[in-house]
């Protein structure tokens, strides 16, 4: 018997990546078609040759729209306008190829930093255009907006099929761990690993502790992914969240005692915050594709931190 599955040819753009390599193994095991997996030296997407060529060469069913430029806070404010651009370009140049070529649909990931700086919490997908993100994240978060705008406007014209989802910040094993371009939770724990191996008493953190996020699990996020290629086909952006909400100094003490550092945690308020809360409203996924995260923190963070104990060189060779 045909699944939807075994029907497709899946292009998995940022396959390699530490969110493409969860979605290509839950994808291995659905055994589709085929799946593709191109790398930026093969095809870089911000060339709009090259996006062709790719589209060309490998003639996808569906699209998982994943190939991007991302970094931490300090990423953000050190190159704004390479992640503005290449977000754009990349997710433009998708977009049109998939358009060209009939792709019969495509899933585009954006992110949690379009949301407005200050809006009502938890994050409803109605709010998304309530208000200017915060400043640090901004020009990632408006290009990946841009492309919603994009997607929804070729649908409207040429009955496209494109969904738009917005997962919160994820984690797991195969995260970024160069300071040059990690997230919280990956900096987090290489500053706490790194100050235990030192014998060091004190550990300093960047900010005041109070902002809040909300963490999704690398897993869980590329579980939710594949539900919506298979169930959702609607217009409106999607969110993709644990639905938890966790203060940046209480995620610290939990990585220092997952680490075993016990020393004092130092917070600098002359370092940004980020936006000041951010928790998102799940109730979208759960209705129309039926995700659910289920993942606990501490069970994410100690397959993390054992992941990167394992692999410290592979976890800290990509930088920015
Ligand atoms: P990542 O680990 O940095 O992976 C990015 C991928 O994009 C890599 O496979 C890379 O391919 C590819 N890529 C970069 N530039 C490219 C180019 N010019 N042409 C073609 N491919 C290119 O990123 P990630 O954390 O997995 O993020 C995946 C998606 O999830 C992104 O859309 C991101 O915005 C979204 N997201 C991530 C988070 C998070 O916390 N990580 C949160 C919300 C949303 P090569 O390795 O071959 O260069």
């Amino acid at each position: 018997m045909p699944t939807f599955w075994s029907e497709q040819r899946v292009l998995v753009t940022g396959g390699s990546g530490f969110v493409g390599r969860s979605v290509v193994r839950q994808l291995d095991a659905k055994a589709p078609a085929a799946v593709f997996t191109p790398s930026s030296r093969d095809y870089d997407l911000t060339q709009p040759e090259a996006a062709r060529q790719l589209f060309d060469d490998t003639d996808p069913t569906l699209v998982i729209h994943l190939a991007a430029r991302v970094g931490g806070i300090g990423a953000n404010m050190a190159h704004p306008a390479e992640l503005y651009l290449a977000n754009l370009l990349m997710g433009t140049y998708v977009i049109e190829e998939a358009r060209r070529k009939g792709t019969d649909k495509s899933v585009l990931v954006g992110t949690i930093c379009s949301y407005p700086k200050i809006v009502p919490m938890p994050f409803k997908e109605e709010t998304l255009w309530d208000g200017y993100p915060e400043e640090t994240n901004a020009p990632y978060g408006i290009a990946k907006k841009a492309l919603l705008v994009h997607a929804q406007a070729n649908r409207d014209q040429y009955g496209q099929n494109s969904v738009f989802l917005l997962p919160t910040n994820l984690f797991g094993p195969g995260d970024k761990f160069h300071p040059s371009v990690s997230h919280v939770i990956p900096a987090l724990i290489k500053k706490c690993v790194d100050a235990k191996e030192q014998g060091s008493h004190t550990l300093d953190v960047w900010g005041t502790g109070a902002a809040t996020r909300e963490f999704l699990y690398v897993d869980d996020a590329a579980e939710g992914m594949l539900l919506a290629a298979e169930h959702y086909d609607g217009a409106d952006p999607v969110n993709l969240g644990s639905g938890e909400e966790l203060a940046i100094r209480d995620l610290a003490e939990l990585i220092a005692r997952h680490v075993g550092f016990d020393g004092e945690l130092k917070w600098d308020p002359s370092k940004p915050d980020g936006q000041p809360r951010r928790k998102v409203d799940t109730t979208r996924a759960e209705k129309t594709f039926g995700f659910v995260a289920h993942t606990t923190m501490e069970d994410g963070l100690r397959r993390t931190i054992e992941w990167y104990l394992a692999n410290r060189d592979e976890a800290e060779s990509a930088a920015f």
